[in-house]
């Protein structure tokens, strides 16, 4: 109420489930192909699903000792101090929080463009600037110009494979704006589909920069968008600013399943090669039907529509396969996310229909 009375409209859709589904208006047909919200159409492993049937009545329980232990031994998996590791209902939650936090009307929010929107949709909430700073030619976050855009900014956002492009920065562009940021402010290294990507992760600069903070979450290659588990990785202080807006427990249900994948040596690599075979098919069927598309090498790539996106999505729909927004910067591509080779098949021939 009283952001409404200061005449503050509260942005809708801050994580891409809510903002994918916004996109649709209603409800999608049943039986469709859902390649519209980068979701992971495999679920949780096997294994995780079986431990999460064995919760049992340990479901009534908060999950503090779990969680414990599972922040532990990420942080053994990854090198990390424990402190240094906080769980969040998926990693839209900490994304959220971290603009509220480090940015405000005098301390700006700077993205990429075409970028992931949560971001800046929270900047409306803390009066922050929003300064979209278009990706370079081969789509990779310009870091000298992300550097440059406000001396004064509090956050600077670098999705790592980039949603919506599926595209990488190299590590040394990140380390280059680590040491070249404005003063004061943080450099948040959204890593979300870095497991699709050979890329490597940020996580070991955590160490030596205070002001890094890198989120992760466990809704794409884990496929657990459902079960809500995120990682927000950085020193205690950025972590205590995260920890200040509420509660970050998880869900025993999501904690369990967490452990169990992050256990299990074999998940990113299998799953890392199942998402590249069905999209470098989908990529040869599309370089041999002449349609236009950016390279890429996380679970979604952009589509040239040749038309307004939005048409060509209502266009497949019809066909029952849903294909991702646009974003104003590019109304005539469409994000698709890559989903099993038999849904790449069907939005294959579902293209084909639409387009002939
Ligand atoms: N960051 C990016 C760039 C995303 O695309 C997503 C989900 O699509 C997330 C973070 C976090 O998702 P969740 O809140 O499901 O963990």
């Amino acid at each position: 109420m009283a952001l409404a009375a200061a005449g503050l409209a509260l942005p809708r859709g801050s994580s891409e489930g809510e903002l994918a589904y916004a996109a649709l208006r209603t409800r999608p047909p049943a039986g469709a192909v859902r390649l519209n919200s980068n979701e992971n159409p495999l679920g949780p492993s096997r294994a995780a699903l079986d431990a999460m049937q064995q919760l049992g009545a340990e479901e009534g329980r908060y999950a503090f000792q779990a969680d414990r232990e599972l922040r532990a031994r990420i942080a053994e998996l990854e090198g990390l101090r424990p402190e240094y590791v906080e769980t969040f209902n998926g990693s839209s939650d900490p994304l959220h929080r971290a603009v509220l936090a480090f940015t405000g009307p005098d301390r700006a929010y700077v993205y990429g463009e075409p970028g992931f929107e949560a971001g800046w949709q929270a900047a409306k909430i803390s009066g922050a600037p929003a300064i979209a700073v278009p990706l370079t030619p081969t789509l990779a976050h310009d870091a000298t110009a992300m550097c440059a855009a406000s001396p004064t900014a509090g956050l600077l956002y670098l999705c790592n494979p980039n949603n919506p492009t599926g595209t990488t920065t190299p590590r040394e562009q990140i380390i280059w704006a680590l040491a070249n940021k404005p003063a004061g402010s943080i450099l948040l290294v959204d890593e979300a589909y870095i497991h699709f990507s050979d890329e490597l992760s940020v996580v070991d600069l955590v160490d030596s920069h205070g002001d890094l903070l890198v989120l992760r979450t466990f809704s794409k290659l884990y496929g657990m968008a459902g079960l809500r588990m995120g990682l927000a990785i950085a020193q205690p202080p950025v972590l205590d600013q995260l920890r200040s807006y509420g509660s970050t427990i998880s869900s025993i249900t999501g904690v369990t399943a967490a452990r169990v994948s992050i256990d299990d040596p074999t998940l990113v690599p299998t799953r890392r090669a199942y998402t590249k075979q069905a999209r470098e098919e989908t990529f040869a069927f599309l370089t041999k039907y002449g349609y236009g598309y950016y390279p890429a090498v996380s679970n979604c790539f952009m589509l040239d529509a040749k038309r307004p996106a939005g048409e060509l999505a209502t266009a497949m729909r019809e066909q029952n396969v849903l294909i991702g927004r646009s974003w104003p910067v590019w109304p005539n591509y469409a994000r698709v996310t890559v989903g099993t080779p038999a849904e790449m098949k069907q939005f294959c021939t579902a293209l084909r229909a639409v387009t002939a």
